[in-house]
């Protein structure tokens, strides 16, 4: 079992690497300046050669000219890969960073990394690390899948990234439109450490209560987050369901627009409802979905950077990996290509669709519709949250 990063027992004339160039990665970063102790560079096999944090960033193959440094894992996803990767270099000093983090000082940091207090911070990163398992052909565990389970949603973001308000008769997805294929996929791995339902506003499909029972029933499912704008409050036998402690309510707090997240909260304290409220203060913007006439290196090389690439997205009985080139490719904003997704709405082996799971999650170039979007990167500026139509 990998050990934590003790910094008390740190040899401080040892040279720190953190492997990971995005969130974890400068969190740990912050946190060791807290400590005064320099970080040397970071690892990262997609931003080597670029900068990050003011460090240089080297590629993995990098690392064995330095077989001394200690090398911090700070990424949540492909966690046992890197760990692998390292065992199989004779790195003699890794470390996870869940003692480490405790050390920040949440004021200091940038503001995209302050999605969520530093307790969850630290919460999720250990939930991951218990979760990481060799993922193979034998072996598919999925740290995160979005469910998509409507296009309705009582607010109208301009820059909604799952463009809801383009839906002019948007529909929720009914209980047996979602569960038949989204068993036929779930029959294909091991376990989904974190299921997040989120829609539109999830709270609109009325059969989100059916859809939770029967995820809850699911032992491959761990953790059950429901994306919600806290506009509506659940009702007497939602709440019921909520209570179950494999459930947490992601809570988005935009102001006045987020009318009844004081209610909600009250409700989640009263009846025992894991819930986390969550305060953006920029979103990036991703455009407005035109064609940009990037070559395919150009769109490739924006998905290799963009955060929201790796989010495994099961909407309307497709798998992806990024919501927003899902919901492109709905809206029919970009011609269909069945290469882009795997289509568990067809009837075919598990063992073809398990292939092309492990193809999208780590052969994939791009989505189509990666054509029509700037992408998601930390070093945007941003714009403001939830500005309505
Ligand atoms: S660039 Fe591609 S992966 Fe990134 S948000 Fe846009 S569609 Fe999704």
């Amino acid at each position: 079992m990998i050990e934590s990063f003790d910094a008390k027992k740190f040899p401080r004339e040892k040279m720190v690497i953190l492997y990971g160039a995005a969130m974890y990665g400068e969190l740990a970063f912050h946190a060791l300046q807290e400590l005064d102790i320099p970080a040397f560079s970071f690892c990262d096999r997609v931003q080597a050669g670029e900068k990050f944090c003011g460090l240089p960033v080297i590629a993995p193959e990098e690392l064995r000219r330095y077989p001394e440094a200690y090398v911090l894992i700070c990424a949540t996803k492909g966690f046992q890969g890197i760990y692998n990767y390292l065992q199989q270099i004779s790195c003699r000093h890794c470390y996870e960073i869940s003692d480490l983090l405790p050390f920040l000082d949440y004021q200091k940091l940038p503001a995209y990394c302050r999605q969520l207090p530093v307790d969850e911070l630290v919460e999720k990163y250990r939930f991951y690390l218990s979760q990481q398992e060799p993922a193979s052909r034998d072996h598919l565990s999925l740290s995160f899948v979005a469910l998509s389970i409507t296009e309705r949603c009582t607010l109208r973001c301009k820059k909604c990234s799952v463009l809801a308000p383009y839906y002019e008769k948007p529909c929720d997805d009914s209980y047996e439109s979602i569960i038949a294929p989204f068993k036929s996929f779930l029959s294909c791995v091991d376990s989904i450490a974190e299921l997040q339902i989120g829609g539109g506003e999830p709270f609109m499909n009325r059969d989100l209560g059916r859809i939770l029972e029967w995820c809850l029933a699911q032992e491959k499912i761990k953790e059950i987050s429901i994306f919600t704008n806290s506009t509506i409050i659940p009702n007497p036998a939602l709440v019921r369901i909520l209570a179950d402690q494999k459930i947490k309510l992601l809570l988005d707090d935009y102001g006045i627009l987020s009318r009844n997240l004081k209610s909600i909260v009250e409700l989640c304290d009263q009846e025992g409802i894991r819930y986390l409220i969550q305060r953006f203060e920029r979103w990036d913007d991703l455009g407005g979905y035109h064609d940009k006439q990037e070559t395919d290196e150009q769109v490739a090389r924006k998905f290799r950077y963009c955060s929201f690439g790796n989010v495994m997205s099961f909407m309307k009985g497709r798998l992806y990996r990024c919501t927003t080139a899902a919901r492109i490719a709905d809206l029919g904003l970009i011609s269909d290509k069945p290469d882009d997704y795997v289509d568990f709405n067809r009837v075919q082996s598990s063992s073809s669709w398990k292939e092309q799971i492990i193809q999208l999650i780590y052969h994939k170039k791009f989505h189509e519709g990666c054509r029509l979007c700037n992408g998601i990167s930390t070093y945007k500026l941003g714009i403001p949250v939830a500005e309505q139509l």
